[in-house]
């Protein structure tokens, strides 16, 4: 046995000195996804990562304090900075994606909010396309601008708008991709040039992909920001967010967080790292699930039209292809000749998915965005972002197929 097998760090309770097993470069995403970031030998023997319940974290004498505070000992100081089940899954997803840091917040938008707010200051500038998750919308228009931030919104995908909406106060731009619920996808190469060129960060909600379906950090792109509520925790049990991107970007973004305190408990760290093992088999399921509803929804007499970048009736279908490694479990479309009421019926006639907002997980889930998201909004309103009162948007779980399909099509039949 060699020396380094002798020393194991596995004392319970030692977490300081485990050292994680990082991704190499030959590790299959499949693999990252169950080993990436753990450690190979685990306090107590366990296979399983331990929920440290711990608000805060211990020092043997006052040496030990100076030395952490000095930078000479990396471990854990108090639950707002980390845990050590947090920093597990931070290394996990910074794996999958690609990028050197993650940050793991308490929701999606908590994410979204530390980032621009660790980013920006009064005076600065934002600009983003326009499709896009109406809190994520309101947060920039409504909040941003009581700290003297301006944001200005562009149509989706016309980068000209975008490049020329940029002035020397411009600091981020920002998009989806896929956008929610248009499913519109970004040229991220082309986006993320634009950044480069005018020295102005780029961000990518890249939420409704995940990193299994698609690569923005490859492409260029700065920050790449996910809901792991959606697809990375997969089970609709959690709330959780991300932000990836360099150690140096995200350095200011990890202290603000520190900060703000948007962290996870310990137990819901561990049912993110826990829904991240099998990663890639729900994504693979997703994405057979989503393109085969959305051909059989194309193919429907009542269907007037299918959002669904798998679908080579898609706008964004050639970018989408170049892209993406699969298009994902969410489906938007439009029934035909319907109000708002006969579409609310096709909803109320399915029997499998379940009417709810949300997305990614494994339960098929169904909803109008008209009633869900846009009911208090104005009709001019709801036109302007694209929500028609006919409007249905599905996100396919990992059930069998067939069986989603069988049930729109009774409820489609049903409620004609
Ligand atoms: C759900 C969602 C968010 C917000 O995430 P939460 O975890 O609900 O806070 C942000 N962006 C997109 C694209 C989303 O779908």
């Amino acid at each position: 046995m060699s020396h380094a097998q002798m020393t194991r760090p596995t004392a319970p309770g030692d977490i300081s000195s485990v050292s994680p097993s990082l991704p190499t470069p030959e590790q299959q995403f499949a693999t990252a996804a169950v080993h990436a970031g753990e450690a190979r030998q685990k306090p107590g023997d366990a296979i399983t990562d331990p929920i440290f319940c711990a608000s805060t974290y211990t020092f043997a004498d006052t040496q030990s304090v100076i030395d952490f505070i000095e930078q000479e000992q990396p471990r854990e100081e108090y639950g707002r900075y980390g845990n050590p089940g947090e920093r597990v899954v931070e290394r996990k997803l910074a794996a999958l994606e690609g990028a050197e840091e993650a940050v793991l917040y308490s929701s999606g938008m908590a994410a979204l909010v530390g980032l621009l707010m660790a980013k920006l200051s009064a005076g600065d500038e934002v600009i983003f396309f326009d499709e896009c998750y109406h809190r994520s919308r309101e947060f920039c228009t409504k909040h941003l601008g009581r700290f003297g931030v301006t944001t200005r919104q562009v149509k989706t995908c016309d980068y000209a708008a975008m490049e020329a909406a940029i002035t020397p106060k411009t600091r981020m731009l920002i998009s989806e991709s896929p956008t929610n619920p248009h499913l519109s996808v970004v040229d991220l190469e082309r986006f993320a040039e634009i950044g480069r060129k005018r020295g102005v960060d780029t961000l990518i909600d890249a939420t409704l992909a995940t990193p299994y379906n698609l690569r923005p950090i490859a492409a260029g792109v700065d920050f790449v920001l996910h809901s792991a509520t959606k697809y990375l925790g997969g089970h609709n049990d959690l709330l959780a967010g991300v932000v990836l991107g360099s150690k140096e970007k995200m350095e200011p973004v990890r202290n603000l967080r520190g900060i703000m305190g948007a962290v996870n408990g310990p137990q819901n760290c561990y049912l993110l790292g826990r829904g991240l093992k099998t990663f890639e088999l729900r994504m693979q399921r997703h994405n057979e699930n989503g393109m085969m509803v959305a051909e059989f929804l194309a193919g429907h007499p009542r269907i007037e039209r299918v959002y669904y970048p798998g679908l080579p009736t898609h706008p964004y279908y050639e970018i989408a292809r170049k892209t993406m490694r699969g298009f994902g479990g969410l489906v938007t479309f439009l029934v035909k000749d319907a109000d708002w009421r006969a579409t609310a019926d096709v909803i109320d006639a399915v029997k499998i998915p379940r009417i709810a907002p949300s997305l990614g997980g494994v339960e098929s889930l169904i909803e109008q965005p008209l009633v869900m998201s846009y009911y208090q909004q104005t009709p001019e309103a709801r036109k302007q972002f694209g929500i028609y009162d006919n409007m249905i948007r599905m996100s396919c779980g990992i059930e069998s197929a067939d069986d989603l399909i069988a049930d729109l099509s009774q409820a489609l039949d049903g409620a004609a």
